[in-house]
């Protein structure tokens, strides 16, 4: 009886060991899509802001022809007073020549912010790249990491659960049948006991049945819970 109280204590053990990968096993997917996530975020908030540098300077670009275009408008504005004939004329051009002027300091305003925006994406760029690249790295090392793990989860399983069948099958007819019932109905079947309770409910344990316990002669069950209780000595 003493080896089948130790050997269901092993078999405990090694169904908590395959709950726990299984556990793990379930978490790390969601864990790696979760960093993968992340990355892209990361990468995509870089090439944002790459991509919001070129266009700043096209949209410079373009506004330094749009001024270009305005002055050489003001240009020959400015020729064609020489030939006007009336005065009304003359105003009309001038107030043209003010209008493109005016327009061409708006412009110019403009240009100073996107010049400021650019100047500051620029001074940041750098930062960003350096931290994409460390996160990225980092993070897919983890899951280099996580993608190993779960190869040797899968090895611990399959050992643990050969292991267990192995086990279950030493364990007398009656005993098995026993275990196979608290197992359906609670999530671990065998319980040590620690400070005189049981570590399945967590139930105090009479003098009493403490020491029917002690003797580890016959199977006895919580009386709380119903699970295999098995007295194991101090190491
Ligand atoms: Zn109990």
């Amino acid at each position: 009886m003493d080896n089948t109280l130790d050997l269901l204590l092993k078999i405990q053990s090694l169904n908590d060991e395959l709950e726990d990968a299984k556990a793990q096993l379930k978490q790390i997917p969601q864990e790696i899509v979760k960093l993968e996530k992340q990355i892209s975020t990361r990468e995509e908030d870089l090439k944002n802001a790459e991509t919001r540098i070129l266009d700043l300077k096209k949209t410079y670009k373009l506004k330094e022809i749009e001024i270009a275009d305005n002055e050489e408008k003001i240009k020959k504005l400015n020729t064609q007073t020489f030939a006007v004939k009336t005065n009304e004329e003359y105003r009309a051009i001038l107030n043209e020549v003010d209008f493109l002027k005016q327009k061409n300091k708006e412009i110019e305003d403009e240009m100073l912010g996107l010049m400021e925006e650019e100047e500051k994406l620029k001074n940041s760029i750098d930062a960003i790249r350096s931290q994409t690249k460390e996160f990225t790295d980092t993070a897919q090392g983890r899951i280099a990491g996580m993608k190993k793990k779960t190869e040797s989860l899968d090895e611990q399983q399959k050992l643990a659960k050969a292991t267990l069948d192995d086990d279950l099958a030493k364990l007398p007819d009656d005993t098995r049948e026993l275990y196979k019932r608290i197992t359906k109905v609670r999530d671990k079947a065998v319980c040590a006991i620690v400070d005189n309770t049981c570590t399945g409910c967590y139930a105090n344990l009479t003098h009493q049945f403490l020491n029917e316990l002690k003797k580890r002669n016959k199977i006895l069950l919580c009386e709380t819970c119903g699970r295999i209780l098995v007295y194991t000595t101090p190491d």
